[in-house]
């Protein structure tokens, strides 16, 4: 990474006053959240699903979905759970077309990952929007995230190994049944990926159904391993979100 980006990112820190990811209070440093909001962004429990993060414990740590082979990465892993004021900025980030906000996750996805990202071998890899939803949205906030990530932690991010291939529905209100099939075959992976390891990075991570059909699209082109890292666990007797 050239030197001039740190450079020129201190100046863009500079020159837009930070406000809290969550409520837009003005703050007096680029810390993201306000003291209000920081005490209400909690951090993954430590006792959760090896294999999916899901908090709980569970024997052998291992939740139920993933004892029944559920799950086809290696492991996926979020600093946070989804709830409280982080929850509010990332649905701000998403849905009130604030792609700023960018910025702010993505540096707290980096300084709160950094430790897990290390045993998570290889490219980073943003978990795709679909064509039409980028255009309605005007940006891809994991490929935004994951952008904030590979530049801060100096690893390989590749945008163009995953697309997804069809459009398809929120996945908010819909059952676990539903929401695997609304996502079955939706994306397609780079023979690129062949032998290679892949972390994919996405915002939150709710029933996994997406991240699934994703990653198994990686694996069936070849991807050796395949890890998940996001921001932000909901814990699925909560499901919201996508
Ligand atoms: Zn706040
Ligand atoms: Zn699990």
């Amino acid at each position: 990474m050239p030197k001039w980006r740190d450079a020129f990112d201190a100046v863009v820190d500079v020159l837009l006053p930070p406000s809290c990811a969550a409520c837009d209070v003005v703050l007096p440093g680029p810390v993201g959240f306000c003291e209000d909001c920081a005490h209400e962004v909690l951090e993954l429990p430590t006792v959760h699903c090896r294999r999916c993060a899901e908090p709980g414990a569970f024997q052998g740590q291992l939740c139920a979905t993933c004892v029944q082979g559920g799950v086809p990465w290696a492991r996926a892993w979020a600093p946070f759970e989804h709830e409280g004021a982080l929850a509010r900025a990332i649905q701000r980030f998403k849905y009130e077309d604030r792609s700023d906000l960018s910025r702010p996750l993505g540096l707290l996805l980096a300084a709160t990952a950094r430790h897990e990202l290390a045993s998570m071998p290889g490219v980073l890899v943003p978990l795709p929007l679909h064509e039409l939803r980028f255009r309605e949205r005007k940006f891809d906030q994991a490929a935004l995230l994951t952008a904030v990530l590979a530049q801060r932690l100096e690893r390989e991010v590749n945008a163009d190994w995953l697309v997804r291939t069809r459009d398809t529905r929120r996945q908010v209100g819909l059952s676990e049944g539903e929401r695997e099939e609304n996502v079955r075959g939706a994306f397609a992976a780079s023979t690129n990926v062949k032998g290679r390891h892949v972390v994919l990075v996405d915002d939150v991570l709710t029933s996994g159904a997406t991240a699934r059909e994703a990653v198994r699209a990686l694996r069936a082109a070849g991807a050796e391993r395949v890890f998940v890292l996001t921001l932000a666990r909901a814990r699925s007797d909560l499901k919201s979100g996508a």
